[in-house]
């Protein structure tokens, strides 16, 4: 989006003060307000990367599920629609991997394992489309022990920056969002086919687990969904701004 008006950057700015203070806030709910000395996040810009957004999974493949049966699908699908605005909104380009509740393998492909592999090479080349591009994949977590909780950064070294940038969203979602959570972000090798072969830096972020009971309730809740979304926008931003 090239064209941002006064009115839109007024609501921006309502929604990123907001978070400073009330971490509850619904922050896809742009409310306006008339207040003309406060600066908008980052500057308005075309140099700026374009941010590939991936809601994990899709169509057919849920993901893991819930105990009460909410697949991660389409709660990733909600994240990254709520990123995509807030992206869209500061001026970046946005390029999602899929819009809907799908698979994005090739037309003519038979088989659920053929389809998935074609879904994740045309991932792939979503990610590597641009030569300066940051990759987001949104997925949600699950262990046969309801017990564990919290969001966790996955990255791999096949990229310098993206270990950086897993820091700073793993740091932004423990200060707005789950400050309880003391997980460490997380080394992946080839079994994270996204974020080994994308050339750009790149983050899977696994927002919480699904198998714990109470942590599922919060990542069905849809304000809570944009806290996430929040939480990664601003990493993304902080790191883009700061040229690093
Ligand atoms: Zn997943």
């Amino acid at each position: 989006m090239k064209k941002i008006n006064k009115k839109i950057i007024k609501r921006l700015i309502v929604v990123t003060s907001a978070v400073a203070v009330c971490a509850g806030a619904v922050f896809c709910s742009y409310r306006y307000m008339d207040n003309k000395t406060l600066p908008v996040i980052g500057s308005v810009q075309s140099d700026k990367p374009v941010i590939v957004l991936d809601a994990g999974h899709g169509g057919i493949d849920g993901g893991c599920s819930s105990a009460d049966g909410v697949p991660e699908k389409g709660i990733n699908l909600n994240i990254v629609l709520c990123l995509r605005d807030m992206f869209e909104i500061n001026g970046y380009d946005v390029e999602l991997t899929r819009s809907e509740d799908r698979s994005i393998h090739d037309d003519g492909i038979e088989g659920i394992a053929n389809q998935k592999s074609s879904d994740m090479d045309n991932r792939l080349a979503i990610f590597n489309k641009y030569p300066n591009a940051i990759c987001i994949s949104v997925h949600q977590n699950q262990f046969t022990d309801p017990k564990y909780s919290g969001a966790q950064m996955f990255y791999a070294d096949t990229n310098s920056e993206s270990k950086y940038l897993a820091q700073k969203m793993q740091d932004k979602i423990v200060e707005y969002t789950q400050p309880e959570n003391n997980r460490e972000i997380k080394l992946c090798g080839k079994e994270l086919f996204l974020c080994y072969f994308s050339k750009n830096p790149t983050v899977m972020a696994e927002c919480g687990f699904l198998s714990n009971p109470e942590e599922a309730e919060k990542l069905k809740d849809e304000d809570y969904q944009k806290q996430i979304a929040f939480s990664i926008f601003a990493a993304v931003n902080e790191y883009t701004s700061k040229g690093k």
